[in-house]
C-alpha cells in the first residue's frame, strides 16, 4: 500500500520528489524520471563496451564498418547541429561515440549504450540491405541513447526497488539459451546495460520517433523505414531465435505509426546542412 503510493508519486513525478530528478525528453518533451547520474551509467557502459570488444569476433569487413562510421558520423553531426540551431543543450555533450560490427549473422540486431557506444551486428545486414535501411535502424537506436531511455530504465529499477539476478538467469536460464542459439559471449554483459530486455513500448515508439527525425536530418530516405521494419518482420518469422531477443516487438503497430508521422517529418526536418 505504502509502496503503491510511493511509486504513483514517483509515477507523476516530478515536483513531489522537490529535486532535479526529473527531466523532459528533448523534441516529445515527455516527462522522465532520472535517479541515476548520466556520466555514472555513460563510464559503466564504455567499460562494458570494451569487454564486448574483446570477447565478441569483431568483423574485419573494413567497408561495411566504415559505411556504419560514416552513417554514425552524419548522426551525431546533424544531432549536435539541430539542438545547437534550436537553441536547446545538446543531450549528445557527453557522449564518447564509437562504432564496431560484430561478425555474428546469427544476430540481427544493433545496438547504442549510454554515452554513445554502438554496435553492428553482421546479421542484421541482411535486413538493412542498403544504406537508408542501415540508417533507420542505427538512427533508431541512436534516438534510444539520445532520449536517455538506459538512464530511465535504471532509475525506475531503483525506484522499485527490482534488481535483476544475472547471475541466476545465467545458471540455466533464458539468457543461457540465447547464448548458446545465437553464440553471443556477452550475454551477461549486455543484460547488464539492459541491452537484451526490451524497452517499454512507449520508449520504443518515441525512438522510432526520434529516429526518423534523426536520419531525416542526416540527409537519408526516410521512407525506407516502414520497409525495414516489413523485412524484419518477416525475417523474424520461424526463426529460433528465442522470442525475447526480439528488442523491438510489435511490427504493424509500428509500421503504421512510421507511416503516419512520415510526411510531416520529411517536411518539418529536411536535411540539416553541416559546416
Ligand atoms: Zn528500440
Amino acid at each position: 500500500m505504502h509502496r503503491r503510493l510511493f511509486l504513483q508519486a514517483l509515477g507523476c513525478g516530478c515536483l513531489s520528489l522537490g529535486f532535479s530528478s526529473c527531466s523532459t525528453v528533448p523534441i516529445t518533451d515527455r516527462k522522465q524520471l532520472k535517479l541515476i547520474p548520466e556520466a555514472k551509467l555513460n563510464a559503466q557502459a564504455a567499460s562494458i563496451y570494451e569487454k564486448i570488444k574483446q570477447k565478441e569476433k569483431l568483423s574485419d569487413d573494413n567497408k561495411q564498418l566504415n559505411e556504419i562510421k560514416e552513417i554514425g558520423k552524419r548522426l551525431e553531426d546533424s544531432i549536435s547541429e539541430y539542438f545547437y540551431r534550436s537553441n536547446m543543450d545538446d543531450p549528445t555533450a557527453g557522449f564518447d561515440w564509437e562504432y564496431i560490427l560484430i561478425d555474428n549473422k546469427k544476430v540481427k540486431n544493433a545496438w547504442c549504450m549510454p554515452g554513445g557506444k554502438i554496435a553492428v551486428y553482421t546479421g542484421i545486414l541482411d535486413v538493412t540491405k542498403n544504406t537508408n535501411g542501415l540508417a533507420a535502424v542505427m538512427g533508431h537506436e541512436v534516438a534510444h541513447a539520445v532520449a536517455k531511455h538506459s538512464v530511465e530504465r535504471a532509475s525506475s529499477r531503483v525506484a522499485t526497488n527490482v534488481v535483476i539476478q544475472v547471475t541466476d538467469i545465467l545458471s540455466g536460464g533464458k539468457l543461457s539459451t540465447v547464448n548458446r542459439t545465437t553464440g553471443m559471449n556477452t550475454v551477461g554483459l549486455l543484460t547488464q546495460m539492459g541491452i537484451l530486455n526490451p524497452f517499454s513500448r512507449k520508449q520504443e515508439s518515441e525512438a522510432d520517433y526520434l529516429g526518423l527525425i534523426f536520419s531525416s536530418l542526416s540527409g537519408y530516405d526516410i521512407r525506407e523505414a516502414p520497409k525495414l521494419w516489413e523485412r524484419m518482420k518477416k525475417s523474424r518469422k520461424g526463426k529460433e531465435t528465442p522470442e525475447f531477443m526480439s528488442t523491438h516487438p510489435s511490427a504493424d503497430n509500428r509500421i503504421k505509426k512510421l507511416n503516419e508521422w512520415m510526411n510531416e517529418i520529411i517536411l518539418k526536418y529536411p536535411p540539416i546542412k553541416q559546416t
